[in-house]
């Protein structure tokens, strides 16, 4: 909770102020950032304001209501999906208000350090609000572990939402609105910022946002799947993911497109393509694991992976393994896609820092960590089944090498 938040400041550091270098140099404006990332009434009332409109718009807009996977005690709780709705509108408001001369994207760039220390602040609150309702309402999972740290680390409720049960769902809500569709509108700012310094936009930064935008889009497309995700059925609502959710997907996964406003006038041909190659493939992998689990999962007897009928392993818990198609040859084959995504998007940004390869770097942290974590569960969840399952598909994420 102190190193990863000082890290992100670090990162703005080095991509505002320090010329993108990883080491301060000659060119290390500390005075500049001092001043930066103090939060403002200004970032903090467009951030409120951020999230009330977000709010709204998750209320307002209709969608298909859909039932969750089922909790403990059997019951299901009922989700809107009205996600892309909500990208839209906002982007056409945006549109909007950026024609009328009402507001200018550039502003976010210009408030980036306020607005980060803003969201931190946030987030750090937010946590604590949720920590006590969490004790208040422990619901159909009182899972907290009993010392404040922990508790306001991971969170002590699985689904608070205002009312209990009936309510707004916090964690549906705050795992995408303001931080997914927030990384879409910084992306946005910062390629805008390129084309008001430079009088151009580069092919790396087109390819950055147009592929990152295409990744949130996907994303609400298939708005159901994400309420199979660990984060929504098996994470409590803790700093942990509130950080994630607000701060690191908007300010952190849009640092390559905030180095490249000033680097990499000319993209080499043969790296766009690879960047293509590399996107595609890793979303390919992705989409169609998760996908292939998601429609396994709904109805296991009519599913057919690669055109033939799924195999699955049975478990005395009543819950069946998939092990045909990407399932069969890794256990978490749809985190090396996202993996291959995550570099694809730093690619463009050539070799001269290693700043913007944080966001790949971050992934294979979070990804290897989160395998792990996953397994262990599960190893709870199906004892030895599930050991039946590891020697069926010994391999964790990439077949016959990890
Ligand atoms: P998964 O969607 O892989 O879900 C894991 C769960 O699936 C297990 O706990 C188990 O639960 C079930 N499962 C495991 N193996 C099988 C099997 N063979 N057949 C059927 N069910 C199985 O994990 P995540 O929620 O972590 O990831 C979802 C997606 O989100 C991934 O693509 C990931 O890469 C992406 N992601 C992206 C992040 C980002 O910041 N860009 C961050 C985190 C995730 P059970 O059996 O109880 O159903």
């Amino acid at each position: 909770m102190i190193v990863l938040p000082a890290i992100v400041y670090y990162l703005y550091f080095c991509v505002a102020f320090n010329g993108g270098d990883l080491i301060p140099g000659r060119r290390a404006d500390w005075h500049g950032f001092l001043g930066a990332i103090r939060p403002t009434f200004g970032a903090l009332a467009a951030y409120l304001a951020w999230v009330v409109f977000q709010a709204l718009l998750f209320l307002a807009l209709p969608g298909r209501t859909v039932e969750g996977l089922p909790l403990k005690d059997g019951s299901r709780l009922r989700y809107r999906l009205n996600g892309l709705a909500a990208l839209l509108v906002t982007l056409v408001a945006l549109g909007a208000v950026q024609a009328a001369g009402v507001f200018s994207l550039t502003w976010i760039h210009d408030q980036f350090g306020a607005l980060l220390s803003v969201i931190t602040l946030f987030s750090f609150a937010f946590a604590l609000f949720t920590y006590y309702w969490g004790r208040a309402y422990p619901g159909e999972s009182p899972r907290g572990r009993g010392d404040f740290l922990t508790d306001y680390f991971l969170g002590t409720a699985l689904n608070p939402r205002l009312p209990h049960v009936t309510g707004f769902d916090l964690k549906f809500f705050f795992e995408s609105r303001p931080g997914l569709v927030g990384w879409v509108v910084v992306d946005l700012a910062l390629a805008a910022t390129q084309v008001e310094r430079h009088g151009t936009l580069t092919l790396s930064m087109a390819l950055v946002v147009s592929l990152q935008v295409l990744y949130v889009i996907s994303y609400f497309w298939s708005e159901q799947g994400v309420l199979s995700m660990i984060d929504i059925r098996t994470e409590n609502f803790g700093w942990m993911l509130i950080y994630g959710d607000t701060a690191l997907v908007p300010m952190v996964y849009s640092l390559q497109a905030f180095y490249l406003i000033d680097h990499v006038p000319v993209l080499p041909s043969w790296i766009a393509a690879l960047v293509l190659v590399l996107f595609f493939t890793g979303f390919y992998i992705f989409r169609a694991a998760n996908a292939q689990k998601h429609r396994f999962r709904r109805d296991p007897q009519a599913c057919r992976v690669w055109g033939r009928p799924a195999a699955y392993l049975m478990t005395s818990r009543g819950t069946l393994l998939l092990i045909s198609g990407l399932w069969g040859l890794a256990r978490h084959p749809n985190y090396l896609g996202d993996w291959l995504i995550a570099i694809s998007w730093s690619l463009p940004t050539l070799f001269g820092s290693v700043v913007p390869y944080f966001y790949p770097l971050w992934m294979t942290a979070l990804l290897l960590n989160r395998e792990r974590r996953d397994d262990h569960w599960c190893e709870e969840k199906y004892g030895s089944d599930w050991q039946r399952y590891r020697e069926r598909v010994p391999w964790r994420i990439v077949p016959r090498i990890y």
